[in-house]
């Protein structure tokens, strides 16, 4: 198969049936083997009916529904662990993104392992919206290294190799291109189109611009391979205990073999609270290095629970 497209749905009964129309007029005319994955996100309005119907019609279609709602970045995480294609290319399902772009990203992927869409013209409210992004792919290229426009940008193709077995979490679906580039991918970016969303509303508010943010502290420190900040605690408890024992064996040593009173020193306390301090940091660090072996354990969990399946010849 040449490509699998990739779609989460959340509570999208009002555009699911417009988004499929105009999809298949547009994957009709690649004359290519193509399926589409829409994953129903544990919606609570009509979406997954609308989706069985379609599927009924549809060889081309696949459904995926969750259970419950597990979020975006389970969505897609669900959809690339079935994709079949070649080419693997994601998308909303509120027809921001517009389905016309796809011909462009299947040739820009021809020389590339992702090709990343750039809303350089993006139909969203500014404020709340807009500058937010603004900050985000600016820290987030940073952080990174990886210097992408538009990070946020659903509409993204990778070759499949690209999306298999990657470990996606919380909002993290966004930092692929970031944790690709480990493996030496090659990532392109191209403009499309952006609409202002079709029908319904958004289903996020500010609050994931700071999930977004945390989760790149994760990628930065647990997945890019250096250094671990929870694991710094350990080191410089160390050093608060040598410091500590050094201060106070001086002042036993004075005590004991000089027989000079030690009473009344500001030294004895900074001794007691250098290996206080230091014992304190020391516990911390432990604590970190758990944290870091739990959240390694916890990877075996998944992301998302699947409540029905539906593929060609159901
Ligand atoms: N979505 C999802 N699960 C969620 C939230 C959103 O599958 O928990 C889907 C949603 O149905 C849409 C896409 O993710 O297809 C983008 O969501 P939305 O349009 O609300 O985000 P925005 O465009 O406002 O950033
Ligand atoms: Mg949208």
């Amino acid at each position: 198969m040449d490509l699998s497209i990739v779609i989460p749905l959340y509570n999208e009964e009002e555009n699911i049936e417009e988004l499929h129309k105009k999809l298949s007029e547009t994957l009709s005319q690649l004359l290519i083997s193509y399926e589409i994955i829409y994953v129903d996100d544990g919606s609570r309005d009509n979406t997954l009916r609308l989706l069985e119907e379609i599927q009924k019609k549809d060889p081309h279609v696949v459904v995926l529904s969750f259970r419950r709602n597990f979020g975006q970045t389970a969505a897609f995480a669900a959809g690339f662990d079935f994709a079949r294609g070649d080419v693997v290319i994601t998308m909303d399902g509120d027809l921001q993104n517009d389905p016309a772009d796809i011909p462009k990203l299947m040739e820009a992927i021809k020389d590339a392992d992702i090709v990343s869409g750039w809303r350089k013209k993006r139909k969203d409210p500014f404020l709340s919206r807009r500058l937010p992004s603004i900050v985000a792919n600016w820290l987030i290229g940073k952080v990174t290294g990886v210097r992408i426009h538009d990070y946020g940008c659903s509409l993204k193709a990778y070759k499949r190799e690209v999306v298999k077995n990657l470990k996606l979490y919380g909002e993290m679906h966004r930092f692929i291109p970031a944790l690709a580039s480990w493996y030496g991918v090659k990532i392109k970016e191209i403009e499309v189109t952006h609409h202002p969303r079709y029908k319904g509303k958004s289903k996020y508010g500010i609050g994931r611009t700071i999930k977004v943010l945390l989760d790149l502290v994760t990628v930065k420190f647990l997945h890019s391979f250096s250094t671990k900040p929870i694991q710094f605690f350990g080191p410089i408890g160390v050093l608060f205990m040598i410091l500590g024992v050094i201060i106070v064996g001086y002042l036993v040593f004075l005590k004991l073999f000089k027989g000079i009173s030690i009473g009344g020193r500001p030294l004895l306390l900074g001794g007691f609270f250098s290996v206080l301090i230091g014992l304190n940091f020391i516990g911390m660090g432990l604590l970190g290095e758990m944290i870091v072996r739990v959240y390694h354990e916890t990877q075996k969990k998944p992301i998302y629970i699947l409540k029905k399946i539906l593929g060609p010849g159901d």
